[in-house]
């Protein structure tokens, strides 16, 4: 039988890898993978969950099955982090966490609850997206369409965004980045959100929060804005929480899937069908990574600690976004450039064209994704001299 099978191109993301590995340029930069790097280029252990692992190590005292619902406590600490400590939403018993493998995990817990409760309903996601969107959902049996978001100068098409979502089918599925958009890093103002929170609730649809980047665009609260608001303000919210970025535990493979409901009853019954698709894909989330994050966020010492590392590497990332507009400053490429320090999160479509991201890597060494997606994270004050000097010579 498997004579017959045909070998798929590998992801893209992981030719780049091998390529960048083999490169024998000295210079060579990286700004292809969607880890957060510091200065140095690495990407360590955070020293709050080393912390945190060393306690777990000392106490632990079972490695028992935590059950499809995963660990309460890390629900108990990831939900005010979400939703904020005083929501409204919690004081209501409106929500509740499932915890997932990873964001990844929680979108597919989505993606099957959906299919099979919410059988017909389409799903509609930004063009361009997260490119495992589109094999998720579709994986999952559910239709998938597209709304526009960025526009042929490389700008967020809010207008164009909002007159798509007008003429969404009414209790459709739409898929919104919470922050730190993947892979254009634009993300929607506060005002933009309120607009289109009234089209999503007037036509009735289902928001899919992916939150997979919060606290690397504008700060932990910042960034919950949109979910925090939808959460509050409409009947029915699912949310995807990732905690690979923000605790840096990318391998532990944890996040959680948030249901609101209208009311205690109905989330009751939302989140029991979320243990049924758990059970049936993987059975119990793994239980390390929720572990840590819970220890870090029940430890108000700890979570302090947690905080500072993660304003740093947000800062980090916020600061060198300016740093390559103002390199570019000498060339005259600061204003077509300038979206980059507009942009929020680890990436930036920075319009560069395929042909030029081609030319990048040929000729300097420094790779990224063809479509423009630089990962903001792989420049330091020591490579954005090179790479600005590259931009204008394939701008030239
Ligand atoms: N959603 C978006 C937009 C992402 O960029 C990612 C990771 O790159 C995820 C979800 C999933 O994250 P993970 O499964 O690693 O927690």
């Amino acid at each position: 039988m498997f004579e017959r099978i045909e070998r798929v191109p590998g992801d893209a993301i992981l030719g780049l890898i091998q390529a960048f590995k083999e490169d024998t340029n000295p210079q060579k930069v990286d700004l292809g993978v969607g880890v957060y790097r510091d200065a140095e280029g690495n990407t360590p252990v955070m020293r709050a969950v080393k912390e945190a692992e060393a306690r777990l190590l000392k106490n632990e005292s079972t490695k028992t099955y935590i059950g499809s619902h995963g660990s309460p406590a890390y629900g108990d600490a990831v939900l005010p982090l979400v939703l904020g400590a005083d929501s409204p939403v919690l004081e209501a018993g409106r929500a509740s966490a499932t915890q997932s493998p990873g964001g990844t995990g929680a979108l597919r817990l989505a993606a099957d609850f959906i299919a099979g409760e919410l059988p017909g309903r389409g799903i509609w996601v930004s063009d361009p997206t997260w490119p495992n969107h589109h094999g998720l959902f579709t994986a999952a049996g559910i239709a998938l369409h597209k709304y526009p978001y960025v526009d042929a100068d490389n700008r967020l098409d809010f207008d164009g965004m909002l007159a798509a979502f007008n003429k969404i089918p009414e209790g459709d599925v739409v898929v919104l980045h919470a922050c730190c958009h993947n892979p254009t890093g634009f993300d929607l103002s506060a005002e933009q959100w309120r607009t289109l929170l009234e089209v999503v609730r007037e036509r009735r649809l289902l928001p899919l929060i992916d939150f997979a980047y919060q606290g690397f665009g504008q700060g932990l609260d910042e960034d919950a804005y949109g979910v925090r608001l939808f959460a509050e303000q409409l009947d029915e919210v699912l949310i995807t929480s990732s905690c690979s970025k923000n605790f840096g535990i990318y391998n532990e493979r944890t996040g959680c899937l948030i249901a609101v409901a209208k009311n205690a009853e109905q989330m009751e019954n939302v989140r029991s069908q979320f243990a049924v698709v758990a059970r049936e894909n993987y059975s119990n989330p793994p239980a390390h990574g929720g572990a840590i994050v819970s220890e870090i966020l029940h430890d108000p010492e700890l979570a302090a600690v947690w905080r500072d590392e993660l304003t740093e590497m947000r800062d980090r990332v916020n600061t060198l976004r300016q740093e390559f507009v103002k390199a570019l400053d000498p060339y005259g490429l600061a204003e077509k450039y300038a979206c980059v320090g507009e942009q929020r999160g680890m990436f930036s479509y920075t319009g560069l064209t395929p042909d030029q991201v081609d030319r990048l890597r040929d000729e300097f060494g420094i790779y990224m994704v063809r479509s423009g997606r630089a990962n903001v994270a792989g420049f330091s004050r020591e490579n954005l001299p090179y790479i600005t000097r590259a931009i204008a010579v394939v701008n030239g």
